[in-house]
């Protein structure tokens, strides 16, 4: 690996962050768990984790990372987020109080899809992919409403299932349970190494 390698924080809060970790290396890029605000200092980009996203808000408050998280997305740093990590991202949830970031301008309703169908597997057509990709849902999230500013790169029965809104990205699936490492390359290929 060579110094110029992208650094990726991964917020190692709880929920899937292993796995981030070794897409991202997979790639060349330099992972690292990000839990302190210190650790956002260290790094170009962002990933947000699958998991439970209560948890997630409630231990980003007891770490004081919500207002660090805020600044460096706001101030462009790439940020993908993957189920927890979408709903974490967004504005607002659809029902309940938790506490979240607010940088993608969405209202998720969380475990969409119901006890009945809590977890399964599509080909996912995705904009500016060739081949569809292979999206895993675990209890997913699905976007209710976006701003004009949210672009919508993947719907799944109608509903955004993979959104993008400048530097920040949001997938309801989890890109790091497959061999598929295309959704992490789109993070890394928004990092300008200088
Ligand atoms: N259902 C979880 C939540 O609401 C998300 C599940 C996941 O990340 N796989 O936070």
């Amino acid at each position: 690996m060579t110094s110029s390698a992208p650094r990726v924080g991964v917020l190692a809060l709880q929920g899937d962050f292993r796995e981030h970790l070794a897409a991202v290396a997979e790639l060349g890029a330099e992972g690292s768990e990000v839990r302190v605000p210190h650790d956002l200092e260290t790094v170009d980009a962002l990933i947000i984790p699958g998991g439970e996203s209560t948890t997630i808000g409630r231990l980003a408050t007891l770490y004081g990372m919500i207002e660090p998280l805020r600044k460096h997305i706001e101030h462009g740093m790439p940020t993908l987020g993957t189920c927890a990590g979408m709903i974490f991202l967004a504005s607002s949830v659809t029902d309940g109080d938790q506490p979240l970031i607010g940088a993608l301008a969405a209202s998720v309703e969380r475990n969409a899809f119901g006890r009945q169908n809590e977890s399964f597997e599509i080909d996912l057509d995705v904009e500016g992919l060739d081949d569809p990709v292979k999206a895993v849902f675990i209890r997913a999230p699905l976007i209710e409403k976006v701003g004009d500013a949210v672009e919508v790169l993947a719907s799944y029965r109608g509903r955004p299932v993979f959104v993008r809104q400048a530097n920040v990205m949001a997938t309801s699936f989890h890109p790091e349970l497959t061999q598929d490492r295309r959704i992490h390359q789109m993070l890394l290929d928004s990092v300008e190494v200088g």
